[in-house]
């Protein structure tokens, strides 16, 4: 779409679907503001949709919930008042008009029109660490993968998987049945995934070399023919003849284009002031991935932080109005709802 309707510019966009930007888009309806909350992954939730089964303590008057019990949560309370959410779209661009209207470019070439921004982005989208071997991407697809889009290319394939997390663990123990041979390495002696995984791994057919790292895949017509793995104390290496490799590395944020957006960084965190604004005007921060004096790393934190940066929105989108303090116990809409 090239030119927008009136109805397609938002008064906030948020991007990032986590705790943090879900608990702004609750807020943004409490004060009435028309929202759009743009997340790259396929769900909502954030990190925590990585640690589902843990539980957490540390979230004012919520003496123990879950992580999934946490997103199921914040998913219906970000959702109260109907903001749009758009899925598995990942922010890249942003361009500003003469009338001060961002247009926020996606990496799939989609365009948002919105009057402001709440960045609620963490630590950026979650990619997978790779394997550091210059070359190695050209196998990336056939037969060198880190992450599962099918299980039957595993079916009766001699298969290595390295990492020693959860979720290769998990993918081991899915794969073994179905592979003619399985091998994972992994650097350490102790794996960091879950006991009872670790237990039906180590008591299944796989071969499990510790402490091994995959040091190099070699092949031919784009596919991984041999892995070389490499005893990390004793430094001798051992080759195998591979058909499928997974790695499982485990994951790291990554800014992307917003890098480039001319906001303040300090330590790949964007620095605010005291009410959540960036050093560009109309663009706002909340969460993991804001700087400033006192921060407090924490979902509770970030809790704070969204309703902070609605308000400033808020008032920078009308800015001869005071912003009211409201409580959600004497909201008519709320109270609607309740009935
Ligand atoms: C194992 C583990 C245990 C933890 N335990 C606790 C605990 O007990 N208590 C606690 O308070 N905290 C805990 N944390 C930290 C907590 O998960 C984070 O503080 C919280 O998730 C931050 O929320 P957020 O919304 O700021 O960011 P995130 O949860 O990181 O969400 C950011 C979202 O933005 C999306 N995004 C990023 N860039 C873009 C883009 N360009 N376009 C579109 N979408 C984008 C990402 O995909 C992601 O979904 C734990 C973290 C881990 C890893």
């Amino acid at each position: 779409m090239d030119v927008e309707r009136e109805t397609d510019i938002f008064d906030v966009t948020i991007i990032g679907g986590g705790p943090v930007g879900l608990f702004s888009a609750f807020y943004c309806g409490m004060r009435e503001l028309k929202t759009k909350v743009i997340e790259s992954a396929a769900e909502l939730g954030g990190k925590v949709a990585f640690y589902p089964d843990k539980v957490l303590h540390d979230i004012g008057g919520v003496a123990a919930v879950t992580g999934a019990g946490l997103i199921g949560q914040v998913v219906r309370q970000g959702t109260m008042f109907g903001p749009d959410i758009v899925l598995g779209q990942r922010v890249e661009g942003l361009r500003r008009r003469e009338d001060g209207i961002f247009e926020l470019v996606c990496a799939g070439g989609e365009t948002h029109w919105t009057r402001t921004v709440i960045l609620a982005i963490g630590n950026g989208v979650f990619v997978p660490r790779k394997l550091e071997q210059p070359g190695a991407e050209r196998f990336e697809g056939v037969n060198l993968h880190y992450s599962v889009d099918s299980l039957d290319r595993f079916r009766d394939r001699n298969v290595l998987i390295s990492g020693g997390g959860n979720s290769a663990i998990d993918w081991a123990n899915t794969i073994e049945p179905i592979a003619a041979k399985l091998t994972v390495v992994h650097r350490r002696t102790q794996f960091a995934g879950h006991e009872s995984g670790v237990t039906k791994l180590l008591n299944s057919s796989a071969a499990v070399m510790t402490p091994y790292w995959l040091k190099e895949v070699h092949g031919d017509g784009g596919r991984v023919r041999r892995a070389i793995v490499e005893q990390t104390e004793t430094g001798e290496t051992f080759e195998m003849e591979v058909d499928e490799v997974l790695v499982n590395h485990g994951i790291r944020g990554d800014l992307g284009g917003l890098a480039n957006w001319g906001l303040a960084f300090e330590e790949e965190r964007i620095v605010v002031d005291a009410r959540m604004e960036t050093n560009i005007p109309g663009i706002f921060a909340a969460g993991d991935v804001t700087s400033h004096p006192g921060k407090l790393k924490l979902i509770a934190g970030g809790f704070m932080e969204g309703p902070m940066a609605v308000n400033s929105a808020k008032a920078y989108l009308d800015p001869d109005r005071k912003v009211e303090q409201i409580y959600s116990t004497h909201h008519e809409k709320l109270i609607a709802m309740r009935r």
